[in-house]
């Protein structure tokens, strides 16, 4: 494995950054997930301007062009020889003081890996999954902007932790309202009377590039799609309900908080949606 850190190369034993990198010390950095799907990254346009708009939000310049970033990640998928996998692309706000003032630190440090993908074992994309509602909030959207995907993923793992004591894979999240936000490393979807809802941003989810590709895929199959504000009973008392992320691509939720969602197996337009995907990603 060969990791990229700022225009180098490294064996994964000889990979290091700072002690004092502020990525380290305060998360404070963002980051992309990304697929490789038979040797071309999926979405890399996409996964490039929300690295940046991320690193505009918190006033993070990335020394390197948006060009020159893809240029990078395709360098780093070709030299790892990955045919499917996983990058992890990150900028952190590089080596500084202690002290969490931004503006000790000089350069930004630009870390590349190409891995393996961590997907969820093959019966849950058929079978589907139970999932709970956490009792961890979601960071208000006005504290912390949900479209920005930073290094501080704290939030996420208190509800993860949650989900894993629960024996679940997965947790959805609420806002300080009491609305669905999105789950801890996935968008939620309900499916209610042939029509596709999602949490809108606004609400505390992230614009995920998933989301963005189902809708896409909706709204070609003529599927109503909308981005909306949702409830726990609006899942209840869903017909369908699924995530999307780019490491858990579509998986289907048949129970949550010890609900059985429509009747128990994964919905007709859900598996509509995963079929369309798995063809999308060998195509494109
Ligand atoms: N929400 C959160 C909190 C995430 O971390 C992710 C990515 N793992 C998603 C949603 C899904 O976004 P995308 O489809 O762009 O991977």
């Amino acid at each position: 494995m060969k990791i990229y850190i700022n225009g180098e190369y490294y064996d994964k034993a000889d990979a290091q950054i700072s002690v004092f990198d502020h990525g380290l010390l305060y998360g404070d950095g963002v980051f992309e997930g990304i697929r490789i799907y038979n040797g071309r990254v999926f979405k890399l346009k996409e996964h490039i301007e929300r690295l940046y708009q991320s690193a505009k939000a918190i006033l993070l310049e990335i020394p390197v062009s948006n060009g020159g970033m893809e240029e990078a990640v395709i360098g780093a998928v070709k030299i790892n020889k990955k045919e499917n996998g996983y990058i992890r692309l990150m900028v952190t706000r590089g080596e500084g003081l202690l002290g969490i003032d931004p503006t000790t630190c000089r350069r930004p440090t630009i870390i590349i890996i190409v891995s393996d993908i961590q997907a969820y074992p093959e019966k849950y994309y058929k079978n589907g999954i139970g999932i709970i509602t956490a009792s961890s909030r979601r960071i208000p959207s006005d504290c912390l902007d949900p479209r920005i995907k930073s290094l501080n993923y704290l939030n996420n793992i208190m509800a993860k932790i949650e989900a894993r004591q629960a024996n679940c894979l997965e947790a959805v999240m609420l806002n300080k309202e009491g609305f669905v936000t999105e789950c801890t490393g996935d968008n939620i979807f309900i499916v209610k009377n042939d029509e596709l809802l999602t949490p809108a941003s606004y609400q505390g989810a992230l614009d995920g590039i998933t989301m963005s590709t189902v809708i896409d895929m909706a709204n070609s199959l003529k599927i109503k799609t909308l981005k909306t504000s949702l409830t726990r009973y609006d899942i209840y008392n869903s017909d369908e309900c699924f995530l999307t992320g780019t490491g858990a691509e579509i998986i289907p939720v048949i129970k949550i908080d010890g609900r059985v969602i429509g009747n128990g197996r994964t919905g007709a337009i859900t598996r509509r949606l995963i079929k369309g995907f798995k063809e999308l990603v060998m195509e494109f």
